[in-house]
């Protein structure tokens, strides 16, 4: 990913992301607006569950990456159920939202990379070669 959308959700999300560097969102430009309401949704449960009277610390992501055409996020330490579910939603989004543009995808896969998946729509399909 592009390092000025990195720095938005490192800047925007700090607690979320303190573990990452920019470098570290290994996926391409099109699911930065997926990965920004993700992180919306987990600071969102994170603030209300893990106030200070349960004294549960705040979650810490530890990897964003694209495997298999889906999303992968994976934390720090285990998550709670409902942090489970939204980041089923999001891998499942990915599914259908193309990584290079953001735009409706599917996922294709790559005759030059070998066994390699990733989901695109029909333009950027065209337009990238990577088929
Ligand atoms: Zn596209």
């Amino acid at each position: 990913m592009r390092k000025e959308y990195a720095d938005d959700l490192i800047f925007n999300f700090p607690d979320l992301y303190r573990k990452l560097r920019n470098q570290d969102f290994e996926c391409d430009d099109g699911w930065y607006g997926l990965i920004k309401e993700l992180s919306e949704s987990i600071n969102k449960t994170s603030f209300t569950r893990n106030s200070s009277l349960t004294g549960k610390s705040y979650p810490s992501i530890l990897i964003v990456k694209q495997k298999f055409g889906i999303l992968r996020v994976t934390f720090e330490e285990e998550v709670d159920e409902e942090i489970t579910l939204l980041l089923k939603r999001y891998s499942d989004m990915s599914k259908e939202t193309c990584e290079i543009c953001g735009l409706k995808g599917s996922l294709q896969l790559s005759k030059k990379h070998s066994r390699n998946i990733k989901s695109l729509c029909d333009s950027c399909k065209q337009n990238t070669g990577w088929l």
